[in-house]
């Protein structure tokens, strides 16, 4: 075979030949450019970042991919439907005439709240008790919501403390109905609403149909999809001495929420009082945590679990977390940080000053 001369050009072509070529070329850069414009978070395109306000916390959203805009408008609008039927201090919501009709009658309850209320009887159960739903005369006496700074009287938590126990909530599946037996119970969804906000984000997305999306409501966030850039995603566990973070979970997957003593307290006599109630007390648990960290592949459930988890305390938490396949992080008050088998190849700790212990 003969060998180009340097003064040969590259290609021989007809008139014809630069035409065809010219025309292909430009098709395939209109295709290229439909492409672009079509899948937009492909390209890296900027996703949708929206924040609104809902359960007492910012709801924040990234969405990438196409329709990325409208499925954040309707993640939110999930997660303010939800808290309109939730939460005990929207009039008329399922919870508020739930609590309303105490003692008197059972009432006609959506499928959702229905099954968001079996699934906490069931973690009562399985957390023996450390988590309760019916802490609601507790939780409001103590009112950490509204800062009222003041360890109630000794007495008043001992006369309401016998309204406390998941057996005053009954629930009929088939008719979709529910009671509390008594006048003076009361229900507070406070430990799973956050949580179950991100499963409803998620849903949204799922019928939405986009690329991935992230949702952080307060102390609860839920990842969906394939993280555009490639990987898992990483979650920021808080450090709960300071405003940074702790550490990174790295995950495919699922909800992650975390309760802290930090979140809501105050202290008086040098005694720290935070918002999470051991029901068996009344008080606010003391089982040596600051913060506990739950992962699983549902929301409600990640929010119950950390709540139930800080109550119970690291060892006592192992059995709880292996009956719904859930990995956790630990923080003691002496910055020391245990890890369940599962997650110890999740996490990442950062933060310094703290010990790994498992
Ligand atoms: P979280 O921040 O998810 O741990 O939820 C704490 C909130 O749940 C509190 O502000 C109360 O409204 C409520 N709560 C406190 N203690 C308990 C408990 N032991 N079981 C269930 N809910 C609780
Ligand atoms: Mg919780």
């Amino acid at each position: 075979m003969k060998a180009r001369t340097a003064k040969e050009p590259l290609l021989r072509l007809t008139e014809q030949g630069w035409k065809r070529l010219a025309f292909a070329l430009l098709a395939a850069l209109v295709v290229m450019i439909l492409i672009l414009a079509v899948f937009p978070a492909l390209d890296g395109g900027k996703p949708a970042e929206v924040t609104t306000y809902a359960m007492g916390s910012y709801v924040q959203q990234t969405v990438y991919g196409d329709g990325a805009q409208d499925a954040a408008v309707a993640a939110a609008a999930a997660v303010q439907s939800l808290e309109n039927q939730l939460s005990w201090r929207v009039e008329n919501s399922d919870i508020q005439r739930l609590n309303a009709h105490a003692g008197d009658d059972w009432i006609g309850l959506s499928e959702s709240a229905m099954e968001l209320l079996a699934l906490a009887k069931d973690v009562n159960e399985k957390s023996s008790g450390a988590f309760d739903i019916t802490i609601a005369p507790i939780s409001w006496l103590w009112d950490f919501d509204n800062s009222r700074n003041e360890v109630p009287a000794a007495e008043t938590i001992e006369n309401l403390l016998p309204n406390v126990g998941s057996g005053f909530l009954r629930l009929d599946m088939e008719e979709s109905t529910a009671s509390l037996r008594n006048h003076a119970n009361a229900v507070d969804l406070g430990a799973l609403g956050k949580g179950a906000a991100c499963d409803a984000a998620v849903a949204a997305y799922e019928t939405a149909g986009v690329q991935a999306a992230v949702v952080a409501v307060g102390g609860s966030v839920g990842v969906y999809g394939k993280k555009p850039s490639g990987g898992n995603w990483n979650i920021a566990v808080r450090d709960p001495a300071g405003d940074g973070s702790l550490g990174t979970i790295s995950v495919a997957g699922g909800f992650v929420s975390t309760s802290g003593s930090y979140e809501k307290y105050f202290e008086e006599d040098g005694v720290l009082y935070h918002h999470i109630i051991d029901p068996k007390t009344g008080y606010p648990a003391e089982s040596g945590l600051v913060s506990v960290t739950v992962w699983s592949e549902s929301g409600a459930l990640s929010d119950m679990l950390s709540t139930a988890c800080f109550v119970l305390g690291y060892e006592n938490s192992l059995a709880l977390l292996r009956e719904y396949s859930a990995e956790a992080i630990f923080i003691t008050g002496t910055k020391e940080v245990f890890c369940t088998v599962g997650m110890q190849q999740k996490f990442t700790l950062t933060g310094s000053g703290y010990t790994l212990k498992s």
